[in-house]
């Protein structure tokens, strides 16, 4: 039988480093200084970095004097790694790198990243700090479902893991049946994943019989991709769990980037390593907190492909009041995917997880979905495929019920088809969420 987890006692109060309960003044000190021997490595390192600096003014890292002055710097956004694929962007000599990662790009490539060995050190330390805030300890047992291999997710929560303490199961992502018995028989205490995997995970255990809140297992780690408080509901039912949202992306670490904490007012965004502002995406200018707009990040301490200003395309809002944990740092709220997800469909934007919020609290469906753009005549049409979860009305009832409450919460017609339970593909790391199918798209 696997041994009972380590207390969690004052869990809630555990911090991993000190930077991040510093006062404000002096984290805003700290950032001053990492920022200006960020852009000295990139006037030194990086020439396409240099380039752009020096037609803003901006010739060495004083010129910079405030956190204020960030406003001056341009911004740098996918296309610009694209451009320089693969290794343009380095500051380093490529034989400097001792890892190179990657995440899905555009136009066909992917987006790569690499580590000194600096970068690989501070990762680690970043994710054993957001996974302490998360409610890790040492000696609990972490099943590791991400996928091992260029994704991040799969080494980034592996490191962190057992710098921590812990016992990590590198099973990495795929075969779920094998999943569901590794997490029985090992007794994990803790599941890292994508959400939607998470949820592929559950229904793998329910299948192979047996309780599932008599496991060990009490928290999820997940992040990778965009998910809503009602599918956190979904999956804290499921598996009987405290699910822990993190979040980052590859070009600036990868996760590690910010992660929540036991008091859930959103996800603490490490600051001493990363500064954050959010933009209106249309004029570019900085929005106040409380205020949604596009997620820049600037790598504060990055050696092999610092980063300024970059435009993630990712939507959230920043929360700056005290937190109850202790920690000074800004939190992340209402993160909602990217700005490039959203949906137009016959002139009305609407994003996917406006409907994904509206079907998980509409009941009597499973937490699997598709949605389907086509454009079968002049007009776009939206279809959502569902599948019943045995605890509500018929399947033609349940359409006629989704329809309508879809075009209440939406704004627009949506087409649902009600399809046999377990027939919508399962994801095993980031989730297809939308086809779509008009020409062009
Ligand atoms: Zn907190």
């Amino acid at each position: 039988m696997p041994a009972s987890a380590p207390s969690e006692g004052a869990a809630d109060r555990v911090i991993w480093d000190r930077a991040e309960t510093l006062p404000r003044d002096q984290l805003e000190a700290l950032q001053l200084r990492h920022l200006r021997s960020t852009l000295a490595r990139v006037l030194r390192g990086q020439p396409f970095g240099a380039e752009r600096l020096a037609a803003a003014g901006i010739t060495a890292g004083g010129d910079i004097g405030s956190l204020a002055d960030l406003s001056r710097i341009p911004f740098t956004g996918k296309a610009d790694l694209h451009a320089n694929y693969p290794f343009g962007l380095l500051a380093v000599e490529r034989e400097q790198l001792v890892r190179v990662q990657a995440s899905s790009g555009t136009h066909g490539k992917p987006t790569v990243v690499g580590y000194t060995r600096g970068d690989l050190e501070t990762w680690t330390e970043l994710m054993a700090r957001c996974m302490t805030m998360a409610g890790v300890r040492p000696g609990m047992l972490i099943h590791n479902a991400n996928g091992y291999g260029l994704f991040t997710g799969g080494l980034g929560f592996h490191e962190g893991g057992e710098r921590i303490g812990a016992t990590v199961v590198p099973v990495s992502g795929g075969f779920t049946a094998r999943q569901a018995m590794l997490l029985r028989d090992l007794g994990a205490h803790v599941l890292v994943s994508t959400p939607s995997y998470a949820l592929a995970v559950a229904q793998a255990l329910a299948e192979s019989g047996g309780d599932v809140a008599s496991l060990p297992l009490r928290l999820g780690l997940f992040g990778g991709e965009p998910w809503t408080e009602a599918m956190r509901g979904q999956i804290e039912r499921a598996l009987s769990l405290r699910a822990v949202s993190f979040y980052g992306l590859s070009e600036m670490c990868g996760p590690g980037v910010a992660a929540e904490c036991p008091a859930r007012t959103g996800l603490h965004v490490q600051e001493d390593h990363f500064a954050v502002e959010v933009i209106d995406p249309d004029s570019t200018h900085r929005v106040p907190p409380g205020t949604t707009g596009e997620l820049v990040f600037t790598t504060l301490t990055k050696e092999a492909l610092p980063l300024l200003r970059y435009r993630t395309g990712d939507i959230g809002c920043l929360a700056d009041a005290p937190c109850p944990c202790g920690r000074t740092t800004v939190r992340l709220t209402g993160l909602r995917g990217r700005t490039d997800d959203m949906l137009i469909v016959r002139g009305v934007s609407v994003h996917p997880s406006t409907v994904e919020h509206a079907l998980l609290g509409a009941g009597g469906v499973a937490p699997h979905y598709r949605l389907i753009v086509e454009r079968p005549g002049p007009l776009d049409e939206l279809t959502l495929e569902c599948e019943p979860d045995g605890t509500g009305e018929g399947p033609e009832a349940l359409r006629v019920r989704l329809e309508h409450l879809l075009r209440e919460h939406t704004g627009l017609r949506i087409n649902v088809s009600v399809a046999e339970p377990g027939t919508i593909p399962r994801s095993e790391g980031k989730a297809v969420r939308v086809l779509d199918r008009r020409a062009g798209a």
